[in-house]
């Protein structure tokens, strides 16, 4: 018999806009399971060699729960991967996609990742992965894949805090001048709009209604993969009581555990750059409802699917 589709919820959008938070929440319900980043991290050799500790806490190489799953991957056949879903190559890509069999030479990096998750489902027993690779260009990847039934949640942050936040130095992480971070913002989060013409499910999150009300917004997200959204009881308002998760990649503060703050730390941080970023974001802000400025919520969780 063949095997089931595994089921993938896909977290995209760009980096620094709650991606992890969302990532461990969605992990800590029944019948899900957060690999992290795992799409993006089997194929990313530089990130490999850095040594970014599992959510563990061990080196990857040390992990017994990733260890043989990431030395499965030959490193030839992860740099082919990694070739393939940089950025620029997202409109080959998405010409690809749009016929019934994934191109040939995309099929041995297909059925490795493939490979992967169903490993990870047969050892967790769960019924949907979570992985927040964030890359778009990676989302569409897996949609090729005949063994992956792909999801995707895309998450918006406003930009003046995800400036703020790469301007921070956090842990591992690189900082990055707002400049680039503007034109990740826009890559990123347009392209993760066209993967609603790819995936089974596309929803549309902003990370600062996920903060308003998380049991909704995490329920919500879950409702489009399984029928039936499992309880939140982790989490009683912003407070958030979460296990050790073997994540791969992703923001240092996947190594807490314990009792976690959901907030959004970066508000009205933006500083003397704020006009720059208002000029160079705001036809996506107004897309994203940002702007003007209005307090409350402005997409409520139930509102959003919707297309805006
Ligand atoms: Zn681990």
């Amino acid at each position: 018999m063949e095997n089931p589709k595994i089921k993938l919820l896909y977290i995209a959008g760009s980096g620094r806009s709650g991606t992890t938070m969302l990532a461990r929440l969605l992990g800590e319900l029944d019948g899900f399971v957060n690999v992290g980043e795992a799409a993006r991290y089997l194929f990313d050799a530089p990130m490999q060699a850095r040594q970014v500790p599992c959510g563990c806490g061990r080196a990857v190489s040390q992990c017994a729960f990733w260890k043989e799953k990431v030395q499965a991957i030959a490193p030839e056949l992860a740099e082919r991967g990694a070739a393939v879903v940089r950025m620029r190559k997202f409109a080959s890509l998405l010409m690809a996609s749009g016929g019934t069999n994934a191109p040939k030479q995309y099929r041995p990096i297909l059925e490795a990742v493939t490979a992967v998750y169903r490993k990870v489902a047969a050892e967790t027993g769960c019924k949907v992965i979570v992985d927040s690779s964030k890359n778009p260009a990676n989302a569409l990847l897996l949609s090729l894949a005949s063994g992956i039934d792909l999801h995707v949640l895309h998450v918006v942050r406003n930009p003046h805090n995800v400036v703020a936040s790469w301007a921070r130095k956090k842990g591992y992480l690189a900082t990055h001048p707002a400049k680039k971070v503007v034109a990740w913002w826009w890559s990123y989060n347009l392209l993760s709009e066209l993967l609603r013409l790819k995936a089974q499910s596309y929803q549309l999150l902003r990370y600062e209604d996920f903060v308003r009300d998380p049991a909704a917004c995490l329920q919500r997200a879950a409702a489009a993969v399984v029928d039936l959204a499992p309880s939140a009881d982790f989490l009683v308002g912003s407070e958030a009581t979460v296990r050790m998760q073997h994540v791969l990649a992703g923001n240092p503060d996947k190594l807490d555990s314990g009792k976690i703050r959901i907030s959004d730390g970066n508000g009205g941080a933006a500083g003397s750059r704020s006009w720059a970023v208002n000029l160079t974001t705001l036809p996506l802000q107004l897309r994203y409802k940002y702007w003007p400025a209005t307090r409350g919520p402005i997409l409520r969780p139930t509102s959003t699917t919707s297309s805006i």
